[in-house]
């Protein structure tokens, strides 16, 4: 039996976990689930799963939510809050695995909690990775834990790897990684036509099912942007080795380029039911409930040259990963920050890389050395964007 705590149980990648989970209950068993602040859904998802520990980032949504499961007969679940609540879940002696499922910098520190506790971490919170670089690398290796990633691209590539040990990718034959992208919602638009796009046609995915700020970071294509990032630091691959590749289809999810000529690609059909099981079960192979893909039905399979003009969130996050250092820490947390004000309908879409390039601009990166150094860049970073918002607004 692996056991398994799910940080972000009620989001969509948690989601997709607990139904894996569901399929193979003489594997896997929850230990614990958490969320952020939607107390109704982790009712139920405690009534199916029976977990040891439940948590809610938020004070007063642990207090519901105990009172909650007592009336329901459910007092054994021990309910947890705030970060400590988080970590303690995510290191606790009897977890195998941390399902690392927290949208943006607030799964920080529970997933480096899991790393340095030696869990294995099934990562697809790219944002933790993304802010900590090499940090995060760094407790991973030094703790024996082991590094797994959800995100379908990274997955893939993972899966196309000739090791499963970071290393030198030259010294092993490979030449480049081809990272896939479907290009979103607004693929075909031109700059004019994404002027007045509206939150709710951002988070219209034509491929995936996912959650709101994802959703816009693949509508202006950041979330590409953070991929290469994320997969500079899972295979140790430099800038100019991670090639984008506009595939439409989402049917390849990555693809790794050899010294010989050849390229490995995973495929499948779009659900993060696959990366999810492949994960957890690795090296073994288990079910998921995706359904076979249908080459016939798919047919043809297009790849374009992605347009850093139109979607320049994409050259942004090129820019912070050969910059270096608390660069891509300052992106992110500008990102968060323009995202969050779009969804609230406080700034245009278009204005999401501006406000992201005016907070680069102004904040000189430093050595990523500490915790501490990239938590003071993602608080600066923010304060920043957030006077940025305000001056478009005037
Ligand atoms: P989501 O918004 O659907 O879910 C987020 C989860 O995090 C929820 O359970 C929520 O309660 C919790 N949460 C939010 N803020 C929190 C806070 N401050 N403290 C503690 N918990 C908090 O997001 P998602 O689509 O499931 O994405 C989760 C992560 O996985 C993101 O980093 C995303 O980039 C990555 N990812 C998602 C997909 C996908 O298909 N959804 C694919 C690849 C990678
Ligand atoms: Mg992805």
């Amino acid at each position: 039996m692996e056991n398994i705590s799910v940080l972000g149980s009620t989001g969509s990648i948690g989601e997709s976990t607990l139904d894996v989970v569901a399929r193979l209950p003489d594997r896997y068993k929850i230990i614990a689930l958490t969320a952020n602040r939607s107390v109704e859904k982790l009712i139920e998802q405690c009534k199916t799963f029976k977990p040891h520990y439940a948590v809610m980032a938020e004070e007063s949504a642990a207090e519901k939510l105990e009172s909650a499961l007592r009336e329901i007969g459910l007092s054994e679940i021990q309910v947890l809050s705030g970060v400590e609540g988080l970590e303690k879940v995510a290191s606790l002696p009897e977890v195998d695995q941390v399902m690392a499922a927290i949208v943006g910098a607030a799964g920080l520190l529970p997933t480096l909690a899991a790393a340095r506790a030696g869990k294995r971490v099934l990562l697809a919170n790219k944002e933790a990775l993304v802010m900590s670089g090499q940090l995060f690398i760094d407790e991973i290796e030094k703790n024996n834990a082991e590094l797994l990633p959800i995100d379908s691209e990274h997955n893939a590539i993972f899966q196309c790897m000739p090791s499963h040990k970071r290393t030198d990718l030259r010294s092993v034959g490979v030449k480049r990684i081809l990272l896939t992208s479907s290009g979103g919602p607004f693929l075909n638009r031109t700059l004019n036509e994404l002027c007045g796009v509206t939150p709710d046609q951002a988070c219209a995915h034509p491929n995936w099912e996912m959650g709101r700020k994802i959703s816009v970071d693949s509508a202006t294509m950041m979330n590409k942007g953070l991929e290469v990032i994320e997969a500079h630091w899972l295979f140790n691959a430099p800038a100019d080795d991670i090639q984008v590749v506009v595939h439409p289809q989402s049917v390849i999810h990555s693809m790794v380029e050899y010294d010989d000529g050849s390229v490995l690609a995973q495929m499948g059909n779009p659900d993060m039911r696959t990366p999810i099981a492949h994960a957890m079960a690795w090296p073994e192979r288990t079910i998921s409930g995706v359904s076979s893909l249908n080459l016939f039905d798919i047919a043809r399979l297009d790849f374009e040259k992605p347009d850093f003009e139109r979607f320049s969130c994409l050259r942004l996050a090129y820019d912070a990963l050969r910059n270096g250092g608390t660069s891509t820490a300052i992106l992110n947390a500008a990102n968060e920050v323009a995202v969050d004000a779009f969804l609230n309908e406080t700034i245009s879409f278009l204005n999401i890389p501006k406000v992201i390039e005016s907070v680069m601009d102004q904040m000189a990166a430093v050595d990523a050395n500490s915790l501490n150094v990239v938590l003071e860049a993602d608080k600066e970073a923010r304060s920043i964007a957030v006077e940025e918002i305000q001056s478009l607004g005037r």
